[in-house]
This record gives C-alpha cells, structure tokens and sequence, in this order.
C-alpha cells in the first residue's frame, strides 16, 4: 500500500517512519525547505529518540521518501494524512486551521484518482465535515472519503506510543474508507490493539476530551501540592495513595511548574472555546487553563520568595529548559515565564539542557547565557533551580553540587533530588509540595516503584 504524510513535524514524521516500518510506502511532504533538506541529508529536523535509525533503515529500504512536491507524493496513494499544525489562534485561542484548510486544498487539487483523506492533526469537531465540502467544491469529479485519526504520542517515547498504543480512534462513514484504515493499522490488529471505529465527530472530538482529561490530572495534583505544602503533608504520598486506586490511576499525578509543550496549553483553550460554540461550556476545561497558566506565572515568585525576596544580581542556574525530558521541545514550556521573571528581577541566569538549547534561545531574554553541561552551569552558582526531570540531572550528587555551587538554594520544580540528602548537604531545598518528607521516601522499594510509575507529566 501506498500513502502520502503532509507535513514532516513531529507527529507527521514518526506516523511516516512507524507507518514504513509497517510495510507501507510513505512519501511525507514537507513545505519548511530547512526541515526538508536536513530529512534528505539523515538529519532529524526534531530531537526523539530512536528516530534516526527508525528514519534510516525505511529509507534504505525504499518504502519512507521526503518531497516537496505534492503531485508525485500523491501518485498512488490510497491515503493523504494530514498532519500539519493547529497551534492557538492568536487573541481566541481557537484551533488555527488555517494549515489544515491549505493542505486539503492542495491536495484536493494534486489528487488524480480518488484517496481517503485522513486528519492526524488536532483539529475541532467539525473540521473533517468541512475537509469534505472542500473536496466536493475543489474536485467534484472526484469521490474521496474523509476520516480522522486522532494521534496520541508522546513526544519522547513516541515511536513506542506508536507502535504498541493503547487504542486507536478512526472516526469513518463510507465502508471503503474503512477498509483502507483497517489494513494501514493491520500489525496493530495482529497484537490486539483496541481500535475505536466511530463517526468523524467522536474522533474528533476523543482526541481533546483526553488531552484536556490528562491536563486535569495534571492541574489537580499540582492544587493538591499547593495544599500538601501549607497542610505539612508529602503530595507523592498522596498521589501514590488516590493512584493506586484503579478508578483515578496511577499516571500524570506528579506535580511540577504545570503543564506546557505543542498540546495540553492550546487543546485545553482550544477545547474551551469548541465548547462555548456549542453552547456547552465546559467549565471545568475553563478551570484547568486558569490554573495551569496561573502557576506558570507565578514560578519567578516562587523562585524570589525562596531566596528571599529577590535574585538580583544572584548567578541562577536553570536546568532544564524544554517542557518534558527526551524531547527538544520549547513549545509553552513553564521555562520560558520562569526566565523572563529571573531576568526581570535582574537575576544572572545561566541555564542548561542537553537537548532544547538551540529552540530555547530565540524564546529567552537575550542576556541568558547557555552552558556545554549541567555541571559547568552549576559552577559557582548562588541557586539551582531544576525545571525539566532529565536523567542527567538526578545524577548529581548533594556533596558534589555543594563543592561546586556558591550559594546554598536549591528550587527543585520537579522533586528529582532527595530533600533529606539535599539538606544533609547544608543546602535550603524547595520542592513541589513537600510539606513533609515522604514516609515512604526512605524506603528503597518504594523509590523504585514510584520511578516506575512516573509518566512525564505533561503534553
Ligand atoms: P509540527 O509543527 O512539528 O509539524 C507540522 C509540519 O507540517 C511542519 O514541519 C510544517 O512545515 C509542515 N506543513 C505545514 N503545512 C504544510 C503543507 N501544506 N504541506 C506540507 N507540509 C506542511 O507539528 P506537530 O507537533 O507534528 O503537530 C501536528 C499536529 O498533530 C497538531 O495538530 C498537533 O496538535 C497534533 N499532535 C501533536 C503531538 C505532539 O506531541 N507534537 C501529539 C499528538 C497530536
């Protein structure tokens, strides 16, 4: 089988990669020529692990191809995913379609026989139905059927997330249509992958339902941290105690600085306006954007007030700068907020991230500065503040960063040290809801079990 990929961005190009690996051949067509001639020379335009080899081996094998010509991708393709963005509409917080509409115009023009044309991105209830009404107005002459297929990858594990899904949603009318999507997903079918077979609506509309369920967790563990903190109770303790209840789930209960990157932030705004269209507010969706924008506003107070009021003049560095580990990611990253109010305060901000410093410095005050590693951004400093849980960063040792750092503070937005050794080591240490240290914590089985659980915790 034959399908075309539209947009080679983080969804796009891991759906291209997994779908070749599948057996299928893949043209992805990407507009952005820096994206597509880093694809042509073996360079990953994103940073996601195991993607190059992924990449490679499908090109090798001469089932995965990159192009910027839309007429050849689209020359016996049985399928044309659209996979382009739906970042928020500036001043509404819409879905900006605007990419979406231009992609199936474009292809509704190319196309010389008949395809289903299949929405991957994000878009809102009713997008598909209008995808269809440009296909007929663009090409009467020709019967093409439109389903959507929500993606719900992870970045950083997203080959995985892929491959082995939980479920698949395709929302499709027409039998045919059907067929084609039922062979594509056919290795899925083989382990058992549920998949959801529902009209284009209830596609469309599971994809920001579950994101803006997940945001929630997020937003409500992070409530509950707030109250742990002042109530002198440890959030993990009671997140791992409603966890393990099989009706809440153990997963997107860790608090941190809120929830950023390409999907929570603009679905969850997205999701509230689709709702007040339909006059059917969801106010608890409302409620979730509030919260979460509310406490990635107030990261530089947290920040000043651990050091006493202000930072100014004070070498701050900052771990961590993308919204989740293994991903270069900046999109709505809590760093961002976190920075401008250091740098406003008149903070000496030298920051670190092993994969997202390149995507971070266009987005930060230009008077950053930017270490080769963790431990040449700690040298001196006067604080530590630890945004984003990369390994790397649990490495460091209390003593080590004792000999290293200046000052004694350490701002740990995402509880990756041990707050007893942190102390042990003469530092003031700040976490995320540690009203009291965990019980539990001491306990090495239990340290064990709760990494395993955690699930970064956002987007
Ligand atoms: P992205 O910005 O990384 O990639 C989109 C790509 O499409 C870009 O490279 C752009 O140049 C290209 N493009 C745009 N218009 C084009 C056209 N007409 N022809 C060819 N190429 C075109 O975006 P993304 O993160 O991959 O997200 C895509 C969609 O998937 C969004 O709706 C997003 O909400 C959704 N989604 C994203 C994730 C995620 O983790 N990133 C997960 C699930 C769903």
């Amino acid at each position: 089988m034959r399908i075309a990929m539209i947009g080679g961005g983080y969804v796009g190009l891991v759906s291209a990669a997994c779908f070749a690996e599948f057996g299928v051949e893949v043209s992805v067509v990407e507009a952005d020529p820096g994206r597509l001639a880093a694809l042509h020379a073996g360079r990953m335009p994103i940073y996601e692990p195991g993607l190059d080899a992924l990449v490679a081996g499908n090109v090798a094998a001469g089932r995965l191809s990159f192009t910027d010509d839309l007429a050849a991708a689209l020359a016996g393709a049985e399928a044309v995913f659209i996979a382009v963005g739906t970042p928020s509409r500036r001043g509404d917080g819409h879905a900006d379609l605007t990419y979406v509409y231009a992609a199936a115009e474009q292809v509704a023009r190319a196309l010389t026989r008949p395809a289903v044309i299949v929405t991957k991105s994000t878009v809102p209830v009713g997008t598909g139905r209008r995808i269809a009404a440009i296909l007929r107005d663009v090409r009467p002459d020709l019967p093409c059927a439109v389903a959507s297929n929500p993606e719900f990858l992870r970045e950083g594990s997203a080959i995985a997330d892929f491959m082995r899904p939980d479920r698949v949603v395709i929302g499709v009318e027409e039998e045919g249509a059907r067929e084609v999507l039922r062979q594509l997903y056919r290795p899925l079918y083989l382990i058992e992958t549920p998949i959801v077979f529902t009209n284009l609506e209830s596609a469309e509309l599971t994809k920001y339902a579950a994101n803006a369920f997940l945001a929630m967790k997020v937003a409500f563990i992070n409530e509950m941290a707030d109250l742990a903190e002042k109530a002198g109770a440890d959030v993990h303790d009671v997140a791992r105690g409603i966890g393990l209840d099989g009706r809440i789930g153990r997963k997107f209960l860790h608090p941190g600085p809120g929830f950023g990157g390409s999907c929570f932030p603009k679905d969850t705004l997205a999701l509230a306006r689709i709702a007040q269209d339909a006059r059917a507010p969801s106010r608890l969706t409302e409620a979730v954007v509030a919260v979460n924008d509310a406490r990635k506003a107030g990261l530089g107070r947290r920040v000043l007030d651990a050091a006493g009021g202000s930072v100014r003049g004070m070498r701050v560095a900052v771990l961590g700068l993308a919204f989740k580990p293994e991903t270069d990611d900046m999109r709505d990253s809590p760093a961002i907020p976190l920075i401008e109010a250091l740098a406003d305060d008149g903070a000496d901000i030298i920051a670190y991230d092993p994969a997202a410093m390149a995507a971070a410095k266009p987005l930060l005050p230009a008077a950053v500065r930017y270490a080769e590693t963790a431990e040449a951004a700690i040298e001196g400093a006067a604080v530590l503040v630890a945004v984003t849980e990369w390994n790397e960063f649990r490495a460091l040792a209390p003593a080590w960063l004792a000999a290293r750092m200046q000052g004694r503070l350490i701002v740990d937005l995402r509880n990756i040290f041990d707050p007893a050794a942190i102390r042990a080591a003469g530092f003031v240490y700040h976490g995320v809801g540690r009203g009291s240290v965990s019980q539990l914590a001491a306990n090495p089985e239990f340290e064990q079990d709760f990494e395993q659980d955690r699930e970064f915790s956002d987007g």
